[in-house]
């Protein structure tokens, strides 16, 4: 396989250990004739989800072949350069804690680290790092150049092989074939993507990057129901041009706190941003030229993110409002563009220029590339399962923004739940699924399979219902552990996780063993309610006030806990009601989680059940009652009227 001249040694990283998933050899053709190579998973597209899915499917023992454009745009941010933020830093936080790359990458590529929310609790705190783009390049694609069983090979992939309804591989370009039993598409905004310039439209997947048109085509010949998005960024600036005196100076947090459960300490220089706003006159410049805007124009017809609107739809949903935020972001330590956070546009580029020189520091700016829109296509993710597997085509699944979401952290989860699912089908194991109630990779996805998408989905902590148990810090606790049963999580992060878990036992124990009573309680200036009952240290932290610290001027053994292990004692403490009323919600729920749909049920012979209600149940095919609970329109009569047909047909199964 190493002679063979269609994929070149530079990009080839062969393992040399004994496959666990099957082998497979070099193959002639699987139907034209073409020269074709064999692997276990194919993943197409090395952005956000395409990584996290090769890296995955890797660490699962298949033989994994990542398929991209170019090697040297591997784990390139399409637009901001940061990762993280409120919700989507606790995806990152999940997709570390199954021993995913972001985190580690973004540890390594942070040159601002914030914990959003730091005063609000804990279940809402959102770690956000600004990232050196060359430097987060270049972090994951040498963390996925040290991965054993994947290869690396640029192409652009055109068509899908299939075969009695399911994939079994891909057909490039120029003529290959790449023969699998999965196949996990991650094109993000690539699928028919159209950038917008004021009046130019540009066909591209990004700035200066081919769109994919044949797998587009493929994909609507396979009849899937689909649609068009649109999302956008904001013009780049030399930051030599901009008057920094002035400008209100942002600076991160220090120390930094990592995002991955395996970075000690933060290494990379760390530098401030700074912030400016839009005046009247910003505004009075866009207003007169909306008729150019093609978001308004009727050029766009598309649906962007409502959270993150362009900044002619600031100005006209809040014509009230004098001037808008914008954060002047450094993409990079040696690199003198800056991102500035806020003014995402697709005005024609003269137009861009003008605005940007109403802005304080801005007024001598060089504009070193417009900003634009891009609609693209993507897939209803109601034609996936919760493996994200299509319904229609066996072993093909689906990850990222093609899903209709958007955000790099969102691609991420999605990426790595496909790869983990597309290698484990491969090997002939159980599925491996998240609910809502153990992490936010759960809510997305089931939000994504059940409710479907009608502008691009973002993460946000308020999606979550169980929000105050999926919290960021705890990520480990609620993952790690899974993903060892699965095989994903390697010996090192084991082992680390492992040794946590010891030394919380020890550090809640002894919290636990040490008490007062309301009297001692008193003498050392803790108010507790004089009822003659032994309060205990961690019953003692929940109190205002009372810190692990202060009592450790108590009990001096208490000082010598790890900084990791007093975060999560103080805030078992804090939450410690909450968290047993959320655990009786959390069982409820998983009730109802547990009563599994077959996945041939014929909706059409429920008696009672309405046409509609009917047509969204035999289309999305939900898993579980619960899940079919959750589809927008599916009423309390008519998931009665469905266990009712099931109490019947399987009495023994449904009873109670
Ligand atoms: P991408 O990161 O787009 O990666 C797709 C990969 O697939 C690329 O490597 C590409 O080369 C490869 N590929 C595509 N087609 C083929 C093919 N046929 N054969 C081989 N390889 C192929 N997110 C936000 O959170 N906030 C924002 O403000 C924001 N603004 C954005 C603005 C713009 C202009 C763009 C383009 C994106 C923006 N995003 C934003 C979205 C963010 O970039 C994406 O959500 C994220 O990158 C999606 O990750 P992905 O892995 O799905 O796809």
């Amino acid at each position: 396989v190493l002679e063979n001249e269609y994929v070149s040694r530079e990009t080839m990283h062969w393992h040399g250990g004994p496959l666990r998933l099957g082998e497979r050899a070099l193959m002639g053709s699987a139907m034209s004739g073409a020269p074709s190579m064999a692997f276990d998973v194919v993943v197409i597209g090395g952005g956000h989800a395409g990584c996290e899915a090769a890296a995955a499917s890797a660490r699962l023992g298949a033989r994994t072949l990542l398929l991209t454009h170019k090697k040297s745009t591997i784990g390139e941010m399409s637009c901001n350069p940061a990762i993280g933020g409120m919700g989507k830093g606790h995806l990152v936080r999940e997709i570390d804690a199954l021993d995913g790359l972001m985190g580690k990458v973004a540890d390594a590529a942070g040159i601002q680290f914030r914990m959003l929310n730091r005063r609000k609790g804990p279940a809402v705190r959102g770690p956000r790092a600004q990232a050196d783009r060359k430097l987060y390049r270049a972090a994951m694609q040498k963390a996925l150049a040290a991965l054993a069983n994947l290869t690396i090979a640029e192409a652009e992939a055109d068509d899908l092989i299939l075969k009695n309804g399911a994939v079994i591989g891909v057909r490039t370009g120029d003529g290959r074939e790449f023969i699998a039993p999965s196949v996990v598409l991650t094109t993000g905004t690539f699928l028919g993507g159209l950038i917008h310039i004021g009046e130019r439209k540009i066909p591209a997947g990004r700035a200066g990057e081919s769109p994919s048109i044949g797998l587009t085509r493929t994909l609507r010949r396979l009849g899937l129901q689909m649609g068009r998005l649109k999302t956008g960024t904001p013009p780049r600036l030399n930051g030599r041009t901009i008057d920094w005196a002035g400008l209100e100076v942002q600076l991160g947090d220090d120390p930094p706190t990592p995002f991955s459960f395996l970075t000690a300490a933060i290494s990379t220089p760390q530098i401030p941003c700074h912030v400016t706003t839009t005046t009247p006159k910003t505004h009075a410049i866009i207003r007169s030229n909306l008729h150019r805007a093609p978001i308004y124009s009727g050029q766009i017809e598309s649906t962007g993110p409502r959270y993150c609107p362009s900044i002619e739809d600031k100005v006209v949903r809040f014509a009230a409002r004098g001037g808008h935020q914008i954060f002047l972001e450094p993409e990079g330590l040696d690199d003198d563009t800056i991102y500035p956070n806020g003014i995402s546009t697709s005005l024609p580029e003269d137009v861009q220029i003008e605005l940007l020189r109403t802005i304080p520091g801005l007024e001598h700016v060089e504009m070193r590339r417009p900003g634009y829109a891009i609609e693209y296509d993507y897939v209803d993710p109601r034609e996936l399962t919760p493996t994200l597997e299509m319904k229609k085509i066996t072993g093909l699944f689906l990850a990222g923004q093609i899903n209709g979401t958007t955000g790099y952290e969102e691609a991420a989860a999605q990426g790595l739940m496909a790869g983990i699912n597309a290698a484990r089908k491969v090997g002939g194991t159980e599925p491996f699924l998240l609910d809502r109630s153990r992490a936010y990779i759960g809510v997305l996805i089931d939000d994504l399979v059940t409710r479907g998408v009608s502008e691009p989905y973002r993460m946000f902590t308020s999606r979550a219902e169980y929000r105050l148990t999926l919290r960021a810090d705890n990520a480990d606790q609620r993952l790690t552990g899974l993903g060892v049963g699965v095989g994903v999580v390697g010996s090192e992060r084991a082992g680390v996780f492992r040794d946590k878990c010891a030394r919380l036992m020890k550090g809640r124990a002894l919290a636990k063993s040490l008490s007062l009573t309301p009297t001692e309680a008193a003498r050392h200036g803790i108010a507790v309610r004089q009822d003659g009952v032994r309060r205990c240290a961690t019953d003692l932290m929940a109190l205002r006030n009372v810190d692990l610290s202060r009592l450790a001027g108590i009990w001096p053994e208490l000082g010598g806990i790890a900084a990791d292990v007093v975060e999560q004692l103080e805030i078992d403490a804090h939450y410690a009601g909450y968290l047993d009323r959320q655990e009786a919600d959390i069982l409820a729920f998983r009730r109802d989680e547990g009563l599994l749909l077959p996945e041939n049920f014929d909706y059409e012979a429920v008696g009672g059940l309405s046409a509609e209600c009917r047509t969204k149940l035999s289309f999305i095919r939900p898993r579980t009652l619960g899940q079919a609970a959750r589809i927008d329109g599916i009423t309390p009569a008519a998931l009665t009227l469905v266990l009712a047909h099931l109490k019947a047909r399987t009495p023994r199964r449904y009873a109670s």
